[in-house]
């Protein structure tokens, strides 16, 4: 794997000053784990379930009132029980992105298991969707990760706080700042799959 380091301006396509992309952490409560009394704090439980019970519903409706496409980063066990949430997430015509099965500690992982983390919510993504997905955020990463989001072909992470394209032969993967002052990728490099929403020039 070899790092590419981005240093020139930016120049966006057709007169364009700036692009902004939507992304929602969809997780509902896989983040939430038990308490050293082996139990699930049920009212953080609660808190994280309320996104895909009901705020994933209010913000497709904004999104579509407003004609705005997003990207929501979606825990394959969050896409494996509620279908629903996740199909109208792909007919609204947004992108859905990878954020963990169980949204697991990356760093506390084996290669080989955060690999199987990997593999296992594309499947799941996929399985829901019918579409692979080609992003992927973690809240957590390992000296790993980019390896392996390689491995699995994905075109993008915002995982890092980095500013780096992975490229490994004829691939290359764009590292979005996962607390961006500026965004710093070419217009050539980002991959057409993102939804992002134009600005008006001027
Ligand atoms: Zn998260």
């Amino acid at each position: 794997m070899q790092e590419l380091h981005f240093r020139e301006k930016i120049n966006w396509p057709d007169g364009y000053r700036m692009a902004v992309v939507l992304t929602f952490d969809f997780q509902g409560g896989e983040d939430v784990k038990p308490d050293k009394n082996g139990k699930i704090n049920h009212e953080e439980w609660t808190q994280g379930e309320y996104g895909p019970q009901t705020g994933i519903w209010r913000i497709l409706r904004i999104l579509d009132e407003t004609g705005v496409k997003g990207t929501f980063l979606t825990c394959g066990a969050i896409a494996e029980r509620y279908p629903e949430a996740i199909k109208a997430i792909a007919q609204g015509g947004h992108e859905i992105a990878g954020h963990g099965y169980h949204h697991e500690v990356a760093r506390d992982l084996t290669q080989d298991e955060e690999r199987e983390v990997m593999r296992k919510t594309i499947e799941m993504i996929e399985k829901r969707s019918g579409k692979r997905p080609v992003g992927w955020r973690s809240c957590t990463q390992s000296p790993n990760s980019l390896k392996l989001l390689m491995e699995h072909g994905f075109l993008w992470t915002a995982i890092h706080s980095l500013m780096i394209f992975p490229s490994s032969g004829k691939k290359t993967m764009v590292c979005w700042p996962s607390c961006p002052d500026t965004l710093l990728v070419t217009a050539e490099s980002i991959p057409t799959e993102i939804p992002a929403t134009p600005m008006t020039p001027g």
